[in-house]
């Protein structure tokens, strides 16, 4: 009988970096959930923070990626020095190709998000066919997070605490501390 040794092909994997890319205006914890799990099957994993002129975003860029970093630093879970985050201008797949990666990260939560992401998966694949996306699934309690349902409950006054590190709680109170409270978010 052949014998495979399966500790030599694990270490022999080929993908050990992966790019995860996104908005993170600002991150949550299924973020850094996607990328806890992301870290259990890659070495390395660099969180790509996009800016699209066209998106009105609540954070600038560079604060952004100086919040993601500064969460780093904390996280007793993350081991920081596999991860980088960098600021992503233009094509993500030309930053893929550009330091020779191969697979994208996007994280899952519904249904929803999944004609989105298939079509953002196809045409990322259309562009560089070499270049895989792999979906993770978040943790069922945070399925129902989104950077936008955190930015409305903190805009009305609510209570962020169990959604995003308290280094966000606290940005989002600076921004939002006179409240709106006059709508209605039900
Ligand atoms: P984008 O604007 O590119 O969608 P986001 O910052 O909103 O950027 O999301 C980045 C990635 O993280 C996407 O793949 C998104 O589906 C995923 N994501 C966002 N929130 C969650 C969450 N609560 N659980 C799992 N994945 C999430």
């Amino acid at each position: 009988m052949v014998k495979i040794n399966f500790m030599a092909m694990a270490d022999s994997i080929k993908y050990k970096i992966a790019v995860y890319p996104g908005s993170f205006d600002p991150v949550t914890y299924g973020h850094l959930d996607i990328l806890k799990r992301s870290l259990n099957v890659f070495d390395k994993v660099i969180v790509a923070v996009a800016c699209n002129k066209k998106k009105p975003y609540l954070f600038p860029q560079i604060t952004r990626i100086d919040l993601i970093n500064r969460i780093l630093s904390e996280d007793q879970e993350i081991e920081a020095d596999r991860v980088s985050v960098i600021g992503l201008k233009g094509l993500l797949v030309k930053y893929v190709e550009s330091i020779k990666a191969k697979v994208i990260i996007r994280g899952l939560r519904a249904v929803s998000d999944f004609e989105y992401e298939l079509q953002l998966a196809t045409t990322n694949r259309t562009l560089n066919s070499d270049i895989e996306t792999i979906f993770m699934m978040t943790a069922e309690k945070y399925s129902f997070l989104s950077s936008t349902i955190v930015k409305e409950i903190s805009r009305l006054g609510g209570d962020v605490s169990s959604m995003v590190p308290a280094i966000i709680s606290e940005e989002l109170l600076k921004i939002y501390s006179k409240g709106e409270k006059d709508e209605t978010l039900m």
